[in-house]
């Protein structure tokens, strides 16, 4: 399958392609990869779907990141997208790094990370995960209850602790503080207290306001409960030599970063003055993943068969659309992150795959008309689907391909192999110019 100049560029991170127009790097990315693929003679699953990456956006969402919350250092959360040359390059960059798990903790520290670098962000722990994190040395995570407390005085006593806050987060697309997150009250008077009792360190206060927030309210009072949270662990159970550490979680996107972060400037400045900051040295940290890398990978998949609507059912769908991706694969966003991928068309010139003669070999992204359909993707559920009804930008038929941008957040980290099919999807690499 990586028979392409692109694709074998993958293979050799050193030699990615550069370009300053970056729609044009991954269109040149998709047709390249797909040229290569004739559909009447290939082996079964060479035209599998496949990612294009382009890390010359996550290099810029980063620095946009600095520019904005210079104060905060972003713990990118690796649940969020698993690859390799991504968290490679987030860690070349300075990213630090949120673990919800062993396995994640051991990716991390395979690649030479230091174990001070990780915050172990999963209120409710596996014992011997927890211990897992004293043999390697991670020192900091997250608590919501008393139970945790508990483990962790047990099989990690001097694990540094971030007592995790609820938020409201009614409106986020991926609600969190259903699940995680005590009350101040809890904190305050529960929390603390029984820290200090069983001799414990809290280093600070943690919060999320959901994967992709929407409203940046909760945010401010967030930080405003955080710091009454650091004023009473500091002033009433003495913990002024190790409270420093805020730690503002995810939940950010690039589209509305310039409202979120002024948010966190504008919260952090109110209630963490420079003298707070300066007399017990706070330090602002966060853990951003959909921000990172959501759009930095465009998934494109291969129209295995399309049904046509009866004429006489009232409907403006023009035909049924299977692709080989879907729900149980790296579409997985649309059940468990309420993602709704768009997509758009690549398809031959001509339609030899019914002229049955030489076609020209020429890939164009389809502009012209445009048709509703429905998308299903390639399993015997009728769950996995795609979408009911969805614009395309032409007419499509067997054997052209549809390609879906921003497929980076919570895709390919949480595919399955359900009937058969393949999870994760091969990636090409590019990189367009990081100052475009
Ligand atoms: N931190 C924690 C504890 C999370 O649970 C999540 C997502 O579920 C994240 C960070 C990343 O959130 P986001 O991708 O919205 O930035």
């Amino acid at each position: 399958v990586s028979s392409s100049p692109i694709a074998q560029k993958a293979i050799n991170p050193s030699g990615f392609k550069k370009s300053n127009n970056k729609t044009k790097l991954i269109n040149d990315a998709l047709i390249n990869h797909i040229s290569d693929i004739d559909h009447e003679v290939c082996e079964a699953g060479e035209e599998d779907s496949f990612f294009v990456c382009d890390l010359g956006e996550v290099s810029r969402s980063f620095q946009t990141w600095k520019q904005r919350l210079p104060q905060v250092h972003p713990h990118y959360a690796v649940k969020c997208n698993t690859d390799m040359q991504v968290i490679g390059l987030l860690n070349k960059l300075g990213a630090n790094f949120d673990c919800a798990s062993k396995n994640e903790i051991d990716t991390i520290l395979s690649l030479g990370v230091s174990p001070d670098r990780i915050v172990y962000a999963n209120p409710c722990k596996t014992n011997s995960f927890i211990r897992h994190a004293r043999q390697s040395n991670v020192n900091l995570t997250t608590v919501d209850n008393v139970q945790e407390l508990h483990k962790l005085k047990q099989f990690h006593p001097d694990c540094g602790i971030l007592i995790r806050i609820a938020t409201d987060d009614e409106t986020a697309q991926c609600r969190l503080s259903t699940k995680f997150g005590c009350s101040l009250d809890n904190a305050i008077n529960e929390l603390l207290p029984l820290a200090k009792e069983l001799g414990l360190t809290v280093r600070g206060v943690a919060f999320h306001v959901g994967s992709g927030a929407k409203d940046f309210d909760s945010i401010y009072k967030a930080i405003r409960d955080a710091r009454l949270i650091f004023e009473q662990g500091i002033e009433k159970y003495h913990f002024d030599n190790s409270m420093n550490i805020l730690d503002i979680g995810g939940g950010f996107e690039l589209e509305t970063f310039e409202e979120s972060s002024r948010v966190v400037t504008e919260s952090l400045q109110e209630f963490f003055s420079n003298d707070f900051i300066d007399q017990y040295n706070i330090r602002f940290i966060a853990e951003p993943g959909r921000f990172m890398v959501s759009n930095a990978f465009t998934l494109a998949t291969h129209i295995i068969a399309r049904r046509d609507i009866d004429k006489s059912v009232n409907s403006d769908i023009k035909a049924m659309v299977y692709i080989n991706d879907g729900v149980y694969g790296n579409m997985n966003c649309i059940l468990f992150d309420h993602q709704h991928p768009q997509g758009f068309v690549l398809q031959h010139k001509e339609k030899f795959y019914y002229e049955q003669q030489q076609p020209e070999q020429e890939w164009t992204i389809a502009e012209k008309d445009s048709y509703f359909f429905s998308i299903w993707g390639p399993t015997c559920d009728g769950l996995d689907c795609v979408s009911t009804k969805t614009k395309l930008t032409h007419d499509v038929a067997v054997g052209d391909w549809i390609y879906f941008p921003n497929l980076g957040a919570y895709t390919s980290a949480a595919t399955t192999s359900f009937n058969g099919f393949k999870g994760k999807a091969h990636i090409i690499y590019v990189s367009s110019e990081t100052n475009e």
